[in-house]
């Protein structure tokens, strides 16, 4: 298989088969990430692509689901990725689901037909890295989207009928503007409706700006309870019934189907950790960890 550099998988996704079709991140410019900062964005060659499905049809030729990667592998315009769905399809003659992690912007660039399209040729499911839906910190962290970009491509893929995943990046926005960035998020997140909303913390890796400004006094992060407050918040705020899903540091399990019906409880799970959690505890858990 060419899989090259970094490389970033959903890790609530089959580890098996992975199909790398770009390398790199063409935006590489989000303020917290440093994942592709050394790789350079390129399209994986077709040859490439094509000697890796045969070597994947070898092991499983009746695989039913795929995951493409890297960073963003649905900039592609449509004349470009189709014909790598095309070819999915004919390697892996049984495959019904083909899931890809992707950057808000990179719907763009085609339309409600052509997303309609892409899913009978099995791209049934796409995970949107949004991190917030409010203007002022989606310029904060360079995510060079806007709340109308969000609201505009979900619709098109609601349109269209490909599912999506929305996610919220708690704690990005720093103190300052933290119950905006829940408040505002939750909002849009509830009018976007997507099948599953996902939380993750922030950590401050070495090597990002948003680290380098908070040493300089420019960002102030939160702690680990104000965290958990500002996810208090979203949760309180957020009215769509999706799968919630969080890997927040606590370990408290608050993912599962039927939010609107599991909302009291999280929000009760929340308010309890808020009151009782061992903070030191969650702060070491962060400062172990080595990537996002
Ligand atoms: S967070 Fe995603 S879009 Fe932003 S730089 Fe990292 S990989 Fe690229």
């Amino acid at each position: 298989m060419h899989f090259t550099d970094t490389i970033y998988r959903n890790p609530y996704w089959p580890t098996f088969p992975l199909l790398q079709i770009t390398q790199g991140c063409t935006h590489n410019k989000c303020k917290f990430c440093t994942m592709y900062q050394d790789v350079p964005f390129r399209l994986q060659p077709m040859e490439w692509i094509e000697e890796d499905l045969k070597e994947i049809a070898e092991i499983a030729p009746d695989a039913k689901t795929i995951q493409l990667l890297s960073a963003n592998p649905l900039c592609m315009t449509y004349d470009k990725l189709a014909p790598i769905l095309e070819m999915i399809n004919r390697y892996l003659p049984k495959m019904e689901y083909i899931y890809a992690c992707t950057r808000v912007t990179d719907i763009a660039n085609k339309t409600v037909d052509q997303l309609r399209s892409l899913k009978e040729m099995g791209l049934r499911e796409i995970s949107l890295g949004s991190e917030s839906g409010d203007d002022w910190t989606l310029e904060r962290i360079n995510k060079n989207c806007r709340a109308s970009d969000i609201i505009e491509q979900c619709g098109k893929l609601t349109e269209s009928g490909i599912d999506f995943w929305l996610c919220f990046l708690n704690g990005v926005a720093g103190k300052e503007h933290s119950m905006d960035h829940a408040i505002h998020s939750a909002e849009l997140f509830s009018q976007c409706k997507p099948m599953l909303v996902g939380t993750g913390g922030l950590t401050l890796f070495p090597g990002t700006p948003l680290l380098e400004e908070s040493e300089r006094g420019e960002f102030t992060p939160l702690s680990e309870k104000e965290m958990l407050i500002e996810l208090k918040t979203f949760v309180e705020h957020l009215t769509c019934d999706c799968y919630f899903n969080t890997h927040h540091t606590t370990g408290i399990h608050l993912s599962g189907p039927d939010f609107l019906k599991r909302k009291d409880k999280i929000i009760e799970t929340l308010d309890r950790e808020i009151r009782y959690g061992d903070m030191d505890r969650l702060a070491a858990i962060r400062r172990n960890k080595r990537t996002l």
